[in-house]
């Protein structure tokens, strides 16, 4: 069969505009589908990508980025069961899973060594008009949920999704935010229909009226010490949602005995707290998380759609996508960027 070209839109060198791009697809396989993008997030990995920020590996030009896709079922593969033809369907951070080894057999998907993401190195991602993607990791979104708002869930909604299900974060319990930006705007809902007492940390404190409508009760102000002092020792879960450095210490102090820090802002540095009188003594958890498996996917939708749970998006077209990859860059999305193609 002769091989499907597609428009798109691709960086030919790092950090450069976007600019359209004829895209050869990769054979459709007999567990693939092939989708009809309607919408893409713009996720600040997208920038990193495009920057060549994550090293040689990451970006290859011409680099079509985009991992937070929306759209419908055009082509099926021959073995493909589940999905039919014109099925709305979310591709997140991994396109591809082997689903036979150890971690995907155990639900991690996610952490497959053998998958494929989305659009790192090689693979090309969802700026473009079609993509194609294993069809067991194309996920139907339930009508519940706006599709111009799906994108983001595939990636940082997972991403803050994943820990509270993963740790055993029960009704009642006391979690904390820290960061209200892309990622904890989300995490603060969920905390809220989990059923926990939710506290936003933040730096700034022109945030605590959005943290409050997003379902934090409580508020810290970070660069308040009598505030961060009066709160230690009161927080069961805290997830840690900044991509900068923090002095752990102040934050691991918030945490009860057996409290849990989940870390999943990319932050590039190390964590430094004293393992006898914290992590012995006080037997804290601090660990890290990335996305999700499958299953854990799956049951987010469910949950969104159930509670309706969306993150908050800009949404523009396809045509703005560099401006729209600029306010990613600088910080400016309040608090997910997506793209209508
Ligand atoms: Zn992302
Ligand atoms: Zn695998």
């Amino acid at each position: 069969m002769s091989k499907t070209v597609t428009e798109s839109w691709a960086a030919m060198e790092p950090k450069a505009k976007v600019v359209p791009y004829q895209l050869e697809l990769p054979a459709l396989g007999p567990n693939d589908v092939e989708v009809d993008v309607e919408y893409c997030g713009v996720c600040h990995s997208d920038v990193h990508i495009i920057d060549k920020e994550w090293g040689d590996e990451a970006s290859r030009f011409p680099k079509v980025a985009g991992h937070e896709i929306v759209g419908k079922v055009s082509r099926r593969g021959s073995e493909v069961r589940e999905l039919q033809i014109g099925d709305r369907v979310g591709i997140g951070w991994y396109r591809r899973a082997c689903l036979s080894c150890q971690e995907c057999i155990q639900g991690y998907e996610n952490l497959c060594p053998h998958g494929e993401a989305t659009c790192f190195g090689a693979s090309q991602g969802g700026f473009s008009r079609k993509t194609i993607a294993d069809a067991r990791v194309a996920f139907p979104i339930p009508k519940e949920i706006p599709p111009e708002y799906a994108g983001p869930l595939f990636c940082g909604g997972i991403t803050v999704f994943a820990p509270f299900r993963r740790f055993g974060v029960k009704p009642g319990d006391h979690v904390a935010v820290v960061g209200i930006g892309g990622l904890g705007h989300m995490a603060l809902k969920f905390a809220k229909a989990f059923g926990c007492k939710v506290t936003a940390i933040s730096s700034s404190a022109d945030k605590i009226k959005e943290a409050k409508e997003y379902g934090a009760s409580q508020f810290i102000n970070s660069s308040d010490e009598k505030q961060m002092k009066e709160a230690q020792g009161t927080i069961d879960f805290m997830l840690v949602t900044v991509p900068k450095k923090l002095p752990w210490q102040q934050y691991t102090a918030l945490l009860r005995r057996n409290g849990k820090m989940a870390i999943v802002g990319a932050i590039l540095g190390n964590v430094e707290v004293p393992v006898m009188t914290e992590l012995m003594v006080r037997q804290l958890t601090i660990c890290g998380s990335i996305t999700g498996g499958r299953a854990l996917i799956k049951d987010m939708l469910n949950f969104c759609a159930l509670h309706q749970i969306f993150p908050k998006c800009e949404v523009t077209t396809v045509d703005h996508l560099n401006e729209a990859l600029d306010r990613v860059r600088e910080n400016k999305v309040r608090y997910r960027m997506v793209v209508k193609l």
